[in-house]
């Protein structure tokens, strides 16, 4: 057989991945830095699930949603709840009732939360005791600049939004660690996992007394003064309160050729910008969309504002009514049977120092485009939805056609560890769905790597599912 028609024959049968900068016209590579640019503006003004839905809402609102959508057409719907949940409905030329397109991402990321009693003193300096949220390797967060966001309730009822630690001209929080010279026994002889304990994860917030000698808790009650001095708050109001510690600082480009973006909370504002700019930019498509953005992902999606709850079918009613027809219990029901659906969520991308977790055969690589993953969980697919077949040739098929650059990848070798998104929680309404979205390094950490190509085709690639 002669060479070319052995390579014609290859060429033909063997799948082969293409990165993402192979793969564009200079026009589309354009395209690429200019998205990443309004990425890195969207991370470094949503920092949390909370700052997500108000910056959310406050653009969707100027690009015409609305909460009570008058009969215009398309309908152009959103709804938020509790101020950490929001989704955006677009009508499509198809009746309601012939199911949506949804996509679902999350706003929360790991971090570490305040205690409800966090304040105290220790060794002439003031701390506040917290909790981490979702998983986190613990070192991570050890001797960083770090900033506090969130919500306090005053005694009156009254919200506080507090953001300290973003501005060049703040002060900034960090977590200290023990110096090399004594760490042997507390942390170099024991395993990882226990050389870092989370009851330590204490933030360091003063040093400077209040009052004379003679006063009793002078460096607590210094920070208390503070407080109420510059927010009127009392330490009652820290129980009714939701304060967050994330990395302080903004989204960077990172290398020479600034192809990567490294930033805090990759996972999954990637996706949840990716879907938004999606949504946005949709006229009028024929099958009605739906982009849902949930909290609580990353400690299992309980709660009234994850992907447990309810909410979902309460929108789709109000979509129902919005459109005319009752939203009786059935119906909605067949609705979400009929939906199609992607469970937006990053991936583990092959870490180049530890390719021995992953089988490379099957994992999302850094710049090969949006990863379509067909199942998640761990040991022997315990706790996965897994897409099915019918599914999976779908939307490979539209991505094709749509020039989305796309690659599979499951989360490392077999019985390596594992994790799950909120896939099997809307599987559970019998709709189809498939997680996707960029991989990621360093994922859960302070600061995840994102690849900018991948970060345009997993948009590109929620544009291309809207609109189908
Ligand atoms: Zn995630």
């Amino acid at each position: 057989m002669k060479k070319q028609e052995i390579e014609r024959i290859s060429k033909k049968l063997i799948s082969k991945p293409e990165l993402v900068w192979d793969a564009m016209d200079a026009k589309e590579k354009e395209g690429v830095w200019d998205f990443d640019r309004e990425y890195q503006d969207f991370l470094n003004n949503a920092k949390t699930e909370r700052e997500a839905v108000t910056l959310i809402s406050e653009i969707a609102q100027k690009e015409g949603f609305s909460h009570n959508p008058t009969g215009d057409q398309p309908i152009k719907m959103m709804k938020t709840f509790q101020g950490k949940l929001i989704a955006l409905a677009i009508s499509g030329e198809n009746s309601i009732t012939d199911g949506v397109n949804l996509i679902v991402s999350h706003l929360d990321s790991p971090r570490l939360d305040l205690k409800q009693n966090p304040l105290y003193e220790e060794v002439d300096l003031a701390f506040m005791k917290t909790h981490y949220y979702g998983g986190i390797k613990k070192f991570q967060w050890l001797t960083r600049p770090l900033a506090i966001h969130g919500r306090v309730i005053r005694s009156d009822g009254s919200p506080l939004d507090i953001v300290v630690g973003e501005d060049d001209s703040d002060p900034v929080f960090t977590v200290a660690d023990i110096l090399p010279h004594l760490a042997k026994k507390v942390q170099y002889d024991k395993k990882v996992s226990e050389a870092f304990v989370g009851e330590k994860l204490n933030l360091m917030v003063g040093s400077i007394p209040f009052g004379n000698k003679e006063t009793k808790e002078r460096f607590k009650l210094a920070i208390l003064n503070l407080l109420n001095e510059r927010f009127g708050l009392v330490e009652e109001d820290l129980i009714s309160a939701e304060l967050e510690i994330v990395p302080s600082g903004k989204a960077r480009d990172v290398g020479w050729d600034r192809g990567l973006t490294g930033a805090y909370g990759h996972d999954d504002r990637s996706c949840a910008f990716g879907s938004f700019k999606a949504i946005i930019e949709l006229k009028s498509p024929r099958r009605a969309a739906l982009v849902l953005f949930v909290d609580k992902e990353e400690i299992g999606s309980d709660g009234a504002t994850g992907a447990k709850s309810r909410f979902l079918e309460s929108i789709l009613a109000d979509l129902m009514i919005a459109h005319g027809k009752e939203p009786r219990y059935h119906e909605v029901h067949q609705l979400l049977m009929r939906s199609r659906a992607i469970s937006a969520d990053v991936s583990g991308a092959l870490d180049p120092d530890f390719q021995d977790v992953h089988e490379k055969r099957n994992a999302a690589r850094l710049g090969y485009g949006v990863c379509l993953t067909k199942f998640t969980g761990s040991g022997g697919k315990y706790g996965a939805s897994d897409a099915n077949a019918e599914y999976v040739g779908w939307i490979r098929n539209l991505f094709n056609k749509k020039k989305v650059v796309w690659q599979t990848g499951e989360l490392g070798k077999v019985d390596e560890g594992g994790g799950g998104t909120v896939a099997k929680f809307l599987a559970s309404y019998g709709m189809e769905i498939i997680d996707c979205g960029p991989p990621v390094l360093s994922m859960h950490s302070p600061f995840e790597i994102l690849h900018k190509g991948d970060l345009y085709m997993t948009y590109k690639g929620f544009k291309a599912f809207l609109e189908s």
